[in-house]
């Protein structure tokens, strides 16, 4: 692959073997060949372009707050969204681009007297990723507000997705193959005071902390909950609260976080999962699904 050839002549930021537990919140994984950073759409089209004439494959990220990234070196190109930015408000249609953060964006809604996203204050991470994922707590997910959102095919033109009452579902969006969100469209509630919303995203973000959230480096939730069970607690009920192996560690606080203990690879973290997955399906009879998203390879165990 040879990259000067393949954006010769555009001025994007673009950075070449990378450190990506540099770049991702469990601060584990190996070296990304190339990760591209478009800031517009127009940059966002030419660089997907120039990939696919290359054939060389592309994988779209955000803030990897919700991604394990191989200790084996990548070789695709890893499409950032993180500088897609700009926020839009007419009325009460909030559109983001999918670069802004998700906990800017409630705080902005706020500010313009719109509502609804307080409960999502303190998940880490970008619109994109939040679109992608459906990203939710406390019982309510981001497809709530969603109204619509532009992407970039795979094949390389720019779509409308509207809001379908059954394209999202928990943690899953219909977005699953190969799009790249651009921008994305929510609808709020117009409110008076902004008093309350204000504390309200507030104390949920507190509690993150208060809870040991962010005390070691993570990707959030491992696992989807089952329907009506809680991974955590399974995972608990397992006895593998606080255990350890090569570094990551079962969360002692929440037993669907895995930890970075000081010094694990992906692979030890994607073991330790693995670990986790069977000990329930031994105990249960439950297959855990993932929700952390992989980029690259992990070798079984
Ligand atoms: C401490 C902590 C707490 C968390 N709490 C929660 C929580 O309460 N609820 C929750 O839902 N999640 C939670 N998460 C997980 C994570 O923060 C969210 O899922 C977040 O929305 C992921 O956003 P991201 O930008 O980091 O996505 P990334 O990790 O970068 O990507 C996740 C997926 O989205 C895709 N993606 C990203 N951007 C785009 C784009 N522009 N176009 C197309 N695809 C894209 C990627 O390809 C990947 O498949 C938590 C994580 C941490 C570390």
């Amino acid at each position: 692959m040879n990259l000067v050839e393949m954006f010769h002549g555009m001025t994007m930021r673009i950075e070449t073997d990378v450190d990506m537990s540099r770049c991702c919140s469990m601060a584990t994984g190996g070296t990304a060949s190339c990760v591209i950073y478009p800031a517009s759409t127009a940059e966002l089209e030419e660089a997907v372009w120039r990939i696919r004439k290359a054939g060389v494959n592309v994988i779209p990220a955000g803030g990897l707050t919700n991604t394990l990234v191989s200790d084996l070196r990548i070789e695709d190109i890893i499409l950032s969204t993180r500088l897609l930015k700009g926020i839009v408000i007419k009325g009460d249609l909030f559109t983001a681009c999918a670069g802004e953060k998700l906990d800017d964006v409630i705080n902005k809604s706020i500010e313009h007297h719109l509502g609804g996203l307080e409960e999502f204050g303190g998940i880490p991470g970008t619109v994109g990723g939040a679109v992608f994922g459906n990203a939710g707590s406390q019982g309510k997910d981001i497809s709530t507000y969603f109204f619509y959102a532009d992407y970039l095919t795979k094949e390389g033109s720019i779509r409308r997705m509207p809001s379908y009452s059954d394209a999202f579902s928990y943690r899953t969006s219909p977005f699953s193959k190969g799009e790249i969100i651009i921008t994305a469209a929510f609808r709020l509630n117009p409110i008076g005071s902004t008093a309350q919303e204000r504390q309200k995203k507030e104390m949920y973000k507190a509690e993150r902390i208060e809870k040991g959230q962010f005390r070691y480096p993570s990707a959030g939730c491992i696992f989807k909950n089952p329907p009506l069970l809680s991974a955590g607690r399974l995972i608990d009920e397992c006895g593998l609260k606080g255990f350890s192996r090569k570094g990551a560690m079962i969360s002692p606080y929440h037993a669907n976080f895995i930890v970075n203990a000081g010094g694990a690879t992906s692979q030890a973290v994607y073991e330790l999962a693995l670990i986790a997955r069977n000990a329930v399906a031994k105990k249960f009879n439950i297959e855990l699904e993932w929700e952390i998203k992989f980029i690259g390879d992990f070798p079984d165990l």
